[in-house]
Order: structure tokens, then C-alpha cells, then sequence
């Protein structure tokens, strides 16, 4: 059938490298769960990793799937011991379930759970369609000023307030934030947020540094040279904090390599580099970059099981931290918040979403964002939602 004619249109990717759309059976929610309209879901890299690769790390799409973890939603019916929520309510999907038992569960450290059930992530059924029932203390409720546009980044979003947690970022600390997709803008967004002064954001590609200015205009770019070492880059990265300290953050942007002479320890240089690539490169960089006694936390993650090239020694005479983070717990309430309360502005988060598609229309939305078509004009593709 079309999926126009379907009552509930769900996006499915199976095992042998397809995606399609499918009718996905209705049910009525269990004692603790709420059924959902899913009103909003965003597409995310792993969600075309999961098509064209069929799997990330050890996790494999072993059979049909249907896609989507950044979701908000209406509520529909709610089960029989479920009372923090009714018909009608707006709700931001937190797509991970972890057991609750184990001694990282107990410690609030569900992220590490080995017995996670994530939305989306095969065997375990995602967002992208109309209905999913999910239990109801992962749907988190809006407050009225929230949109479904707005709240379907809450899960990107958690990902960079978990890095932001785990980083030493104050009033007034210089950070570096490396790539400028959307994790990067976000990360950028929430270190912002939480104090970090100057900015200073790298990417490879012009339009994402592009975007990234207009979405924060305070920030620096610098966009990445392909055949710059890892030290060159971030000497020249360096040099750009030293110019944001000299002459403020009306600087020019892209630092120029004027030699290696400069003694650019002398000004701040960043506290804390959040790596938001996942490239073996920028790792590197962001090593060479880091402020003596400062600290990387690499986001990114990476088809790779190991990486060469850590700068082990520079890191370790200079006692720079090396973290890393996966995904976030507790981060929906807080989220909710911050956007309500006006640190992270509600606007400048929807204009991350750069495209729109219908729930029907689902198959187009992933073929965007997977790179087989460009939009006309040359407009960068940040967040592309399904809305329904
Ligand atoms: P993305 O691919 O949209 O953005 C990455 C950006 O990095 C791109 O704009 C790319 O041009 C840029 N880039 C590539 N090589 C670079 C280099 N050498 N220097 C500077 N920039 C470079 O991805 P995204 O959705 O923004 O996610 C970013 C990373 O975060 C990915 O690796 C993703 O898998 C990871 N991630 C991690 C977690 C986690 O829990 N740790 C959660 C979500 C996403
Ligand atoms: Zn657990």
C-alpha cells in the first residue's frame, strides 16, 4: 500500500541495505506505557549508517527496524498505573531504556547500561511513524512554550549537555568545539551556554563554518586545511585564540600560519576541546590544542575500532585530560529547561531544522540526508525532521 493509505506509516530499514515504508501494527499501551503520536522525529548519521552500513560497532540490523530516536509526541492513551500524564499531553521521547538493576543503573549512570533497549536501534522499534506506545517515564512532559520541532532536538541536545557535564567549562573559559554538524553546533550552543568564551569552531566544509556564524555569531571558524598536520592545524587554531584575546571576538576568523615562533601560550588558550568528528585527525588536533593541564573530550565516534596517532606524549608532559562520552542520562528535565528557560534559545535550535518532510514522505527525508540528492541552491543540510 502507499503510505498515504496506511494508518500507521513507519520507516523501516532491513537487514539487506534497504529502507521502505511500512503499515506497523497498532497496540494498546501496557500498564506503565503511554501510546504516542509521534508529531516530530529527526534523522540522524547513525540512522544512515544503520541503512548503508547495516550496523555500528557490534550492533547490526539482523532484521526489519523501524527507524528514529528524535522524537516528540502527542499523547494518546496512557496505561493503567500511568497518572504524571494524560490524553493530550506534549512529550519529548527519551529513546533509551536501560534495566534499572545493574550497579551502573542504580549509580544514575544508565547510559552505560549493557541492557539498554534503544528506540530505533534494532531489535528495538524507533519513532519514525505515527504511533509507538514507550514507557512513560521516557516521555517527558512540555510545557506549553516547547514545540515538537524544538523538543525532537532534545535527544542531540542531551547529547551535548552530557559533554558539557563531564567538561571543566566556566564563566569565561576558552573552548574549542571541533566539526560543525549538528552535534557540534549543539555542543557549541550548550558550551556557550554553560559559560565558554571564546568559541572557536573548526569544520573541513565552508558551509557548515558558514552556518555555524549565523547560528552563533559570537563564535570563531576555522576551517580545516586537508594537508595540514595535526600540529599545523592546531597551531593555527592556537593563533586564532591568541587573536580573540589581543583584539576580541571581532577577530578574523581562519588564523594564519605565520611560523612556528609565536609564543602563543602566553594568552588563554582553550580549557576544554569537545570533539565532535570522530576523525583520527581531528583527535589528534584537538590534543595539540588543548591548554596545558586542559582537557579533550572527544564526542565523535567512529566506524574504527582503534586510532594511531594520539599525541601521547605531548598529552601526557602536559597532563591534558583525554574523556569520552556515550550519549547521556538524566538530561530530558534538564533539557526541557534550558530551553523553556531561555539558555539555549528555542530559536536558534529550529534553525538547525533545515528541511521538513511528511511521515509519508520518509524515504525522501533519509535520501537527503544519506547525500544521494541536494537541495537546489546549495542550502546546507543540518537537521532534517519528519513531521507528522
Ligand atoms: P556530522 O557528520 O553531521 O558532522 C561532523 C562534521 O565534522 C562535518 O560537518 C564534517 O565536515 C566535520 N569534519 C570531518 N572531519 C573533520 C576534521 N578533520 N576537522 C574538523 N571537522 C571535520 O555528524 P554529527 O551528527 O554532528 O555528529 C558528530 C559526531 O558525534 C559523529 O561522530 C557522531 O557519530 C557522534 N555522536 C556521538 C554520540 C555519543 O554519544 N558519543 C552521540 C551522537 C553522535
Ligand atoms: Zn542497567
Amino acid at each position: 500500500a502507499a503510505a498515504d493509505d496506511m494508518a500507521n506509516p513507519s520507516l523501516v530499514v532491513t537487514k539487506d541495505g534497504r529502507i521502505k515504508m511500512e503499515d506497523a501494527p497498532m497496540v494498546d499501551p501496557r500498564p506503565d506505557e503511554v501510546l504516542l503520536h509521534v508529531r516530530a522525529t529527526g534523522i540522524c548519521g547513525s540512522d544512515i549508517h544503520f541503512w548503508h552500513h547495516g550496523r555500528i560497532g557490534d550492533i547490526t540490523v539482523e532484521g526489519d527496524c523501524i527507524l528514529g530516536h528524535e522524537g516528540a509526541a502527542e499523547v494518546v492513551a496512557v496505561g493503567a498505573n500511568v497518572s504524571h500524564l494524560k490524553a493530550g499531553d506534549r512529550v519529548a521521547i527519551e529513546p533509551g531504556v536501560s534495566c534499572g538493576k545493574c550497579f551502573l543503573c542504580v549509580d544514575g549512570r544508565y547510559n552505560l547500561c549493557q541492557d539498554v533497549a534503544f528506540a530505533g536501534v534494532f531489535p528495538h522499534p524507533g519513532t519514525a511513524r505515527r504511533f509507538k506506545t514507550h514507557p512513560a517515564s521516557h516521555a517527558h512532559r512540555l510545557p506549553r512554550g516547547v514545540s515538537y520541532q524544538t523538543a525532537a532536538l532534545v535527544e542531540p541536545l542531551s547529547v551535548a549537555m552530557h559533554a558539557l557535564r563531564t567538561s571543566p567549562v566556566t564563566l569565561g573559559a576558552p573552548a574549542a568545539v571541533f566539526g560543525a554538524g549538528p552535534i557540534g553546533l549543539l555542543t557549541m550552543a550548550v558550551a556557550r551556554a554553560s559559560g565558554a568564551h571564546p568559541i572557536v569552531i573548526t569544520d573541513l566544509d565552508e558551509g557548515r563554518l558558514a552556518f555555524a556564524r549565523r547560528f552563533e555569531p559570537r563564535c570563531l571558524t576555522y576551517r580545516i586545511e586537508k594537508g595540514d598536520s595535526p600540529e599545523q592545524s592546531a597551531r593555527k587554531i592556537r593563533r586564532l585564540f591568541a587573536a580573540a584575546a589581543r583584539e576580541g571576538s571581532e577577530c578574523e576568523s581562519h588564523g594564519e600560519d605565520q611560523g612556528e615562533d609565536e609564543a602563543v601560550d602566553e594568552y588563554p588558550m582553550p580549557q576544554v576541546v569537545l570533539e565532535c568528528t570522530g576523525v583520527e585527525s581531528s583527535i589528534a588536533t584537538a590534543g595539540y590544542t588543548a591548554r596545558r593541564g586542559g582537557t579533550v573530550n572527544v564526542v565523535g565516534v567512529s566506524p574504527r575500532i582503534t586510532i594511531d596517532n594520539v599525541p601521547f606524549m605531548h598529552m601526557s608532559l602536559a597532563e591534558i585530560k583525554l574523556l569520552f562520552i556515550n550519549r547521556y542520562h538524566d538530561t530530558w528535565p534538564a533539557a526541557i529547561r534550558a530551553i523553556e528557560g531561555g539558555l539555549i534559545d528555542a530559536e536558534k535550535l529550529d534553525m538547525m531544522v533545515t528541511h521538513r518532510f511528511r511521515l509519508e514522505e520518509a524515504v525522501e527525508a533519509m535520501t537527503l540526508v544519506g547525500g544521494k540528492t541536494r537541495p537546489a541552491g546549495g542550502d546546507p543540510v543540518i537537521k532534517v525532521q519528519i513531521v507528522d
